[in-house]
Protein backbone atom coordinates (compact mmCIF):
# COMPACT_ATOMS: atom_id res chain seq x y z
CA UNK A 1 0.00 0.00 0.00
CA UNK A 2 1.12 3.52 -0.81
CA UNK A 3 1.90 6.02 2.03
CA UNK A 4 -0.09 9.35 2.38
CA UNK A 5 2.73 11.42 1.23
CA UNK A 6 3.11 9.32 -2.17
CA UNK A 7 -1.15 9.33 -2.61
CA UNK A 8 -1.26 13.12 -1.80
CA UNK A 9 2.30 13.52 -4.22
CA UNK A 10 3.65 15.37 -1.24
CA UNK A 11 6.97 15.35 0.33
CA UNK A 12 6.95 13.93 4.20
CA UNK A 13 8.06 17.35 5.22
CA UNK A 14 4.71 18.89 3.78
CA UNK A 15 3.17 22.10 5.90
CA UNK A 16 -0.42 21.88 6.32
CA UNK A 17 -1.22 24.42 3.29
CA UNK A 18 0.81 22.13 1.19
CA UNK A 19 -1.31 19.19 2.55
CA UNK A 20 -4.00 21.28 1.64
CA UNK A 21 -3.52 22.46 -1.61
CA UNK A 22 -2.61 18.67 -2.91
CA UNK A 23 -5.74 17.13 -1.28
CA UNK A 24 -7.74 19.95 -3.57
CA UNK A 25 -5.84 18.85 -6.59
CA UNK A 26 -6.48 15.33 -6.09
CA UNK A 27 -9.71 15.47 -4.98
CA UNK A 28 -10.79 17.78 -8.14
CA UNK A 29 -9.69 14.89 -10.28
CA UNK A 30 -11.24 12.19 -8.30
CA UNK A 31 -13.97 13.77 -6.90
CA UNK A 32 -17.37 10.84 -7.61
CA UNK A 33 -19.16 13.72 -9.18
CA UNK A 34 -16.66 14.50 -11.78
CA UNK A 35 -14.59 10.66 -12.05
CA UNK A 36 -17.15 8.34 -12.05
CA UNK A 37 -14.72 4.82 -12.60
CA UNK A 38 -14.59 2.88 -9.69
CA UNK A 39 -11.09 3.39 -9.51
CA UNK A 40 -11.63 6.67 -8.88
CA UNK A 41 -13.97 6.50 -6.05
CA UNK A 42 -11.14 4.21 -4.41
CA UNK A 43 -8.32 6.92 -4.20
CA UNK A 44 -11.12 9.61 -3.67
CA UNK A 45 -11.43 7.72 -0.39
CA UNK A 46 -7.65 7.36 -0.22
CA UNK A 47 -6.79 10.94 -0.80
CA UNK A 48 -9.32 11.87 2.25
CA UNK A 49 -8.39 9.29 4.83
CA UNK A 50 -4.55 10.42 3.81
CA UNK A 51 -5.66 14.41 4.11
CA UNK A 52 -7.67 13.84 7.06
CA UNK A 53 -4.64 11.59 8.73
CA UNK A 54 -1.92 14.44 8.27
CA UNK A 55 -3.99 17.58 8.84
CA UNK A 56 -4.49 16.40 12.18
CA UNK A 57 -0.91 16.72 14.66
CA UNK A 58 -1.45 14.11 16.77
CA UNK A 59 -2.45 11.23 13.88
CA UNK A 60 0.33 12.72 12.05
CA UNK A 61 3.48 11.98 14.28
CA UNK A 62 1.79 8.81 15.38
CA UNK A 63 1.60 8.01 11.76
CA UNK A 64 5.22 9.41 11.02
CA UNK A 65 6.25 7.26 13.75
CA UNK A 66 5.00 4.31 12.34
CA UNK A 67 6.38 4.39 9.41
CA UNK A 68 9.68 5.60 9.99
CA UNK A 69 8.96 9.48 8.82
CA UNK A 70 10.35 10.90 11.55
CA UNK A 71 14.20 9.98 11.80
CA UNK A 72 14.37 11.00 15.29
CA UNK A 73 12.66 7.49 17.07
CA UNK A 74 14.51 4.67 17.44
CA UNK A 75 11.82 1.94 17.96
CA UNK A 76 12.25 -1.41 16.71
CA UNK A 77 10.62 -2.53 13.58
CA UNK A 78 8.06 -4.83 15.12
CA UNK A 79 6.87 -1.56 17.25
CA UNK A 80 6.33 0.58 14.32
CA UNK A 81 4.30 -2.51 12.12
CA UNK A 82 1.97 -2.45 14.95
CA UNK A 83 1.41 1.10 15.60
CA UNK A 84 0.86 1.55 12.18
CA UNK A 85 -1.37 -1.34 11.84
CA UNK A 86 -2.94 0.12 14.73
CA UNK A 87 -3.32 3.63 13.34
CA UNK A 88 -4.59 2.94 9.99
CA UNK A 89 -7.06 0.92 11.39
CA UNK A 90 -7.99 3.68 14.05
CA UNK A 91 -8.42 6.60 10.95
CA UNK A 92 -10.28 4.27 8.97
CA UNK A 93 -12.80 3.95 11.33
CA UNK A 94 -13.19 7.62 12.45
CA UNK A 95 -13.24 8.31 8.92
CA UNK A 96 -16.25 6.12 8.38
CA UNK A 97 -17.72 7.84 11.64
CA UNK A 98 -16.68 11.18 10.45
CA UNK A 99 -18.31 12.08 7.47
CA UNK A 100 -17.99 15.94 8.17
CA UNK A 101 -14.54 15.91 7.15
CA UNK A 102 -15.05 14.62 4.04
CA UNK A 103 -18.24 16.56 3.66
CA UNK A 104 -16.07 20.21 4.58
CA UNK A 105 -13.52 19.16 1.79
CA UNK A 106 -16.46 18.29 -0.52
CA UNK A 107 -18.00 21.52 0.16
CA UNK A 108 -15.14 22.72 -0.14
CA UNK A 109 -13.95 21.80 -3.27
CA UNK A 110 -17.25 23.05 -4.65
CA UNK A 111 -16.56 26.41 -4.22
CA UNK A 112 -13.16 26.20 -5.57
CA UNK A 113 -14.80 24.69 -8.27
CA UNK A 114 -16.96 27.36 -8.91
CA UNK A 115 -14.32 29.86 -8.71
CA UNK A 116 -11.85 28.05 -10.77
CA UNK A 117 -13.88 27.45 -13.65
CA UNK A 118 -15.24 29.82 -15.62
CA UNK A 119 -18.62 28.64 -17.13
CA UNK A 120 -19.54 28.68 -20.31
CA UNK A 121 -21.71 31.74 -21.10
CA UNK A 122 -25.40 30.70 -22.21
CA UNK A 123 -27.24 33.28 -24.01
CA UNK A 124 -31.55 33.05 -23.31
CA UNK A 125 -33.87 31.69 -25.32
CA UNK A 126 -35.95 33.92 -27.72
CA UNK A 127 -39.70 34.11 -27.05
CA UNK A 128 -42.28 34.24 -29.89
CA UNK A 129 -45.62 35.34 -28.72
CA UNK A 130 -48.67 36.11 -30.90
CA UNK A 131 -51.49 39.12 -30.34
CA UNK A 132 -54.61 39.57 -32.14
CA UNK A 133 -55.19 43.50 -32.61
CA UNK A 134 -58.40 45.19 -34.43
CA UNK A 135 -58.00 46.70 -37.62
CA UNK A 136 -58.56 50.27 -36.41
CA UNK A 137 -55.78 49.67 -33.28
CA UNK A 138 -53.39 48.55 -36.74
CA UNK A 139 -54.31 52.31 -37.85
CA UNK A 140 -54.06 54.17 -35.37
CA UNK A 141 -51.51 52.37 -33.12
CA UNK A 142 -52.26 50.43 -30.20
CA UNK A 143 -50.27 48.67 -26.70
CA UNK A 144 -50.62 45.39 -25.19
CA UNK A 145 -49.86 43.74 -21.80
CA UNK A 146 -48.12 40.24 -22.92
CA UNK A 147 -47.81 37.59 -20.29
CA UNK A 148 -45.05 35.63 -21.11
CA UNK A 149 -43.61 32.54 -19.18
CA UNK A 150 -40.27 33.76 -18.43
CA UNK A 151 -37.38 31.82 -16.17
CA UNK A 152 -35.06 32.98 -13.98
CA UNK A 153 -32.47 32.59 -11.84
CA UNK A 154 -33.51 31.23 -8.28
CA UNK A 155 -33.74 33.96 -5.81
CA UNK A 156 -33.11 31.56 -2.85
CA UNK A 157 -30.16 29.34 -4.09
CA UNK A 158 -28.65 32.02 -7.12
CA UNK A 159 -29.04 28.89 -9.36
CA UNK A 160 -26.90 26.63 -7.38
CA UNK A 161 -29.65 24.39 -6.91
CA UNK A 162 -28.46 23.66 -3.31
CA UNK A 163 -28.64 25.62 0.41
CA UNK A 164 -26.09 24.47 2.30
CA UNK A 165 -25.64 20.80 1.07
CA UNK A 166 -29.25 20.21 0.55
CA UNK A 167 -31.94 20.76 -2.50
CA UNK A 168 -33.34 24.06 -2.58
CA UNK A 169 -36.41 24.14 -1.59
CA UNK A 170 -37.90 27.25 -3.34
CA UNK A 171 -37.17 25.87 -6.81
CA UNK A 172 -37.38 22.45 -6.03
CA UNK A 173 -33.37 21.72 -7.18
CA UNK A 174 -34.19 23.69 -10.04
CA UNK A 175 -32.25 26.20 -10.13
CA UNK A 176 -34.45 28.76 -11.58
CA UNK A 177 -37.89 30.15 -11.34
CA UNK A 178 -40.62 29.85 -13.86
CA UNK A 179 -43.25 32.89 -13.65
CA UNK A 180 -45.59 34.78 -15.99
CA UNK A 181 -44.39 38.34 -16.28
CA UNK A 182 -46.27 41.40 -17.86
CA UNK A 183 -44.72 43.44 -20.62
CA UNK A 184 -46.32 46.56 -22.16
CA UNK A 185 -46.10 46.45 -25.71
CA UNK A 186 -46.35 49.25 -28.39
CA UNK A 187 -47.77 48.77 -31.48
CA UNK A 188 -47.30 51.54 -33.81
CA UNK A 189 -49.58 52.86 -36.31
CA UNK A 190 -49.72 51.66 -39.47
CA UNK A 191 -48.13 48.03 -38.97
CA UNK A 192 -49.24 45.19 -41.33
CA UNK A 193 -50.93 42.13 -40.48
CA UNK A 194 -48.05 39.48 -39.64
CA UNK A 195 -45.27 41.94 -38.92
CA UNK A 196 -42.72 41.20 -36.00
CA UNK A 197 -41.99 43.56 -32.89
CA UNK A 198 -38.63 42.87 -31.06
CA UNK A 199 -38.63 43.48 -27.42
CA UNK A 200 -34.83 43.76 -26.46
CA UNK A 201 -33.69 41.51 -23.36
CA UNK A 202 -37.30 40.21 -22.26
CA UNK A 203 -36.67 36.45 -23.68
CA UNK A 204 -35.17 33.94 -21.44
CA UNK A 205 -32.20 34.95 -18.66
CA UNK A 206 -28.89 34.57 -20.24
CA UNK A 207 -26.74 32.65 -17.62
CA UNK A 208 -22.83 32.53 -16.45
CA UNK A 209 -22.86 36.19 -18.16
CA UNK A 210 -24.94 35.33 -21.02
CA UNK A 211 -27.39 37.85 -23.32
CA UNK A 212 -30.66 37.68 -22.31
CA UNK A 213 -32.98 36.15 -25.16
CA UNK A 214 -35.32 38.48 -27.25
CA UNK A 215 -39.04 38.86 -27.03
CA UNK A 216 -41.15 38.88 -30.17
CA UNK A 217 -44.50 39.76 -30.74
CA UNK A 218 -46.01 38.58 -33.67
CA UNK A 219 -48.87 41.18 -34.72
CA UNK A 220 -52.01 39.96 -36.52
CA UNK A 221 -54.67 42.29 -37.77
CA UNK A 222 -58.74 40.94 -37.80
CA UNK A 223 -59.40 39.46 -40.76
CA UNK A 224 -63.38 40.33 -40.67
CA UNK A 225 -62.62 43.93 -40.34
CA UNK A 226 -65.01 45.90 -42.63
CA UNK A 227 -61.87 48.56 -43.87
CA UNK A 228 -58.90 47.97 -45.68
CA UNK A 229 -55.91 50.33 -45.50
CA UNK A 230 -54.43 52.49 -47.64
CA UNK A 231 -51.08 54.31 -47.22
CA UNK A 232 -51.82 53.78 -43.51
CA UNK A 233 -55.43 55.23 -43.60
CA UNK A 234 -58.58 53.17 -43.20
CA UNK A 235 -59.98 52.37 -46.87
CA UNK A 236 -63.23 51.32 -48.60
CA UNK A 237 -64.72 50.62 -52.40
CA UNK A 238 -68.06 51.62 -52.59
CA UNK A 239 -70.27 50.90 -56.03
CA UNK A 240 -72.00 53.71 -57.23
CA UNK A 241 -74.28 52.50 -60.73
CA UNK A 242 -73.94 54.44 -64.27
CA UNK A 243 -76.46 57.04 -64.06
CA UNK A 244 -74.04 58.36 -60.37
CA UNK A 245 -71.34 57.87 -62.54
CA UNK A 246 -72.20 60.28 -65.74
CA UNK A 247 -74.73 63.03 -63.80
CA UNK A 248 -72.91 62.65 -60.18
CA UNK A 249 -74.23 62.19 -57.11
CA UNK A 250 -73.80 62.63 -53.21
CA UNK A 251 -73.52 59.08 -51.69
CA UNK A 252 -73.38 58.06 -47.93
CA UNK A 253 -70.49 56.48 -46.56
CA UNK A 254 -70.12 54.11 -43.50
CA UNK A 255 -67.71 55.77 -41.40
CA UNK A 256 -65.50 54.04 -38.34
CA UNK A 257 -67.02 54.10 -35.25
CA UNK A 258 -70.79 53.64 -36.50
CA UNK A 259 -71.29 57.03 -38.27
CA UNK A 260 -71.89 58.00 -42.09
CA UNK A 261 -70.87 60.80 -43.95
CA UNK A 262 -71.83 62.22 -47.08
CA UNK A 263 -69.23 62.23 -50.43
CA UNK A 264 -69.88 64.35 -53.15
CA UNK A 265 -69.66 62.39 -56.50
CA UNK A 266 -68.90 65.15 -59.06
CA UNK A 267 -70.04 64.40 -62.71
CA UNK A 268 -68.25 62.19 -65.01
CA UNK A 269 -66.58 60.42 -62.30
CA UNK A 270 -64.69 57.29 -63.74
CA UNK A 271 -64.53 53.82 -62.57
CA UNK A 272 -61.61 53.55 -59.41
CA UNK A 273 -61.69 57.26 -58.99
CA UNK A 274 -60.57 57.32 -54.62
CA UNK A 275 -61.57 60.06 -53.03
CA UNK A 276 -59.99 61.62 -49.70
CA UNK A 277 -62.33 61.82 -47.04
CA UNK A 278 -61.05 64.55 -44.75
CA UNK A 279 -61.65 63.69 -40.91
CA UNK A 280 -63.55 61.10 -41.36
CA UNK A 281 -61.12 57.41 -40.12
CA UNK A 282 -59.99 56.80 -36.85
CA UNK A 283 -59.16 59.37 -34.61
CA UNK A 284 -55.65 60.03 -34.22
CA UNK A 285 -54.00 59.93 -30.99
CA UNK A 286 -51.05 62.34 -31.94
CA UNK A 287 -53.39 65.26 -33.60
CA UNK A 288 -56.54 63.94 -32.14
CA UNK A 289 -58.12 64.12 -34.81
CA UNK A 290 -60.05 61.78 -37.47
CA UNK A 291 -57.54 61.02 -40.41
CA UNK A 292 -59.06 60.78 -43.75
CA UNK A 293 -60.79 58.24 -45.36
CA UNK A 294 -60.23 56.73 -48.51
CA UNK A 295 -63.14 56.12 -50.52
CA UNK A 296 -62.96 54.39 -53.98
CA UNK A 297 -65.45 53.87 -56.50
CA UNK A 298 -66.28 51.46 -58.91
CA UNK A 299 -69.50 51.62 -61.59
CA UNK A 300 -71.96 48.83 -60.84
CA UNK A 301 -75.51 47.92 -62.08
CA UNK A 302 -78.02 46.92 -59.45
CA UNK A 303 -79.38 43.06 -59.39
CA UNK A 304 -83.34 44.38 -59.04
CA UNK A 305 -83.31 47.10 -62.18
CA UNK A 306 -86.98 47.98 -63.24
CA UNK A 307 -87.82 47.18 -66.94
CA UNK A 308 -88.89 50.45 -67.25
CA UNK A 309 -85.07 51.63 -66.00
CA UNK A 310 -83.44 48.68 -68.91
CA UNK A 311 -85.33 50.51 -71.39
CA UNK A 312 -84.07 53.73 -70.97
CA UNK A 313 -81.12 52.42 -71.45
CA UNK A 314 -81.65 51.39 -74.72
CA UNK A 315 -82.17 55.17 -75.31
CA UNK A 316 -78.97 56.04 -74.37
CA UNK A 317 -77.33 53.09 -76.47
CA UNK A 318 -78.68 54.10 -79.63
CA UNK A 319 -77.54 57.84 -78.57
CA UNK A 320 -74.22 56.55 -77.29
CA UNK A 321 -71.30 57.57 -80.15
CA UNK A 322 -68.21 57.10 -78.16
CA UNK A 323 -64.61 55.55 -78.67
CA UNK A 324 -64.04 53.78 -74.99
CA UNK A 325 -62.64 50.60 -75.84
CA UNK A 326 -60.51 51.84 -79.07
CA UNK A 327 -59.26 54.74 -76.34
CA UNK A 328 -58.49 51.99 -74.07
CA UNK A 329 -57.20 49.68 -76.36
CA UNK A 330 -54.67 52.39 -77.78
CA UNK A 331 -53.65 53.19 -74.25
CA UNK A 332 -52.54 49.67 -73.64
CA UNK A 333 -51.00 49.51 -77.37
CA UNK A 334 -53.10 46.16 -78.12
CA UNK A 335 -52.94 47.55 -81.77
ZN1 LIG B 1 -33.38 27.55 -5.67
Amino acid sequence: MKNYYDILDILPTATKDEIKSAFRKKARKYHPDVNHTIEAEIIFKQINLAAKTLLDDNMRSQYDFAYGFNKKTDHSKQKKFENARYNYTKAKESYKKQTDFAQYFYNFFKETQKTAKTPKKINGEDIVTNVTIAFDEALKGTSRKVNILQSEKCPKCFGAKFVNGSKCTFCDGKGEKVSYKKINIKIPSGIKDGAKIRVKNEGEEGKFGGKNGDLYLIVHIEKNAAFKSMDGFAYLEVPIDPSEAVLGAQIKIPVPDCGTKVLKIPPKTRANTTFKLMESGFLNAQTNKRDPLMVKVFIDISPCMRDKEIEMYRIISQEQNNTLREDFYDRKNYN
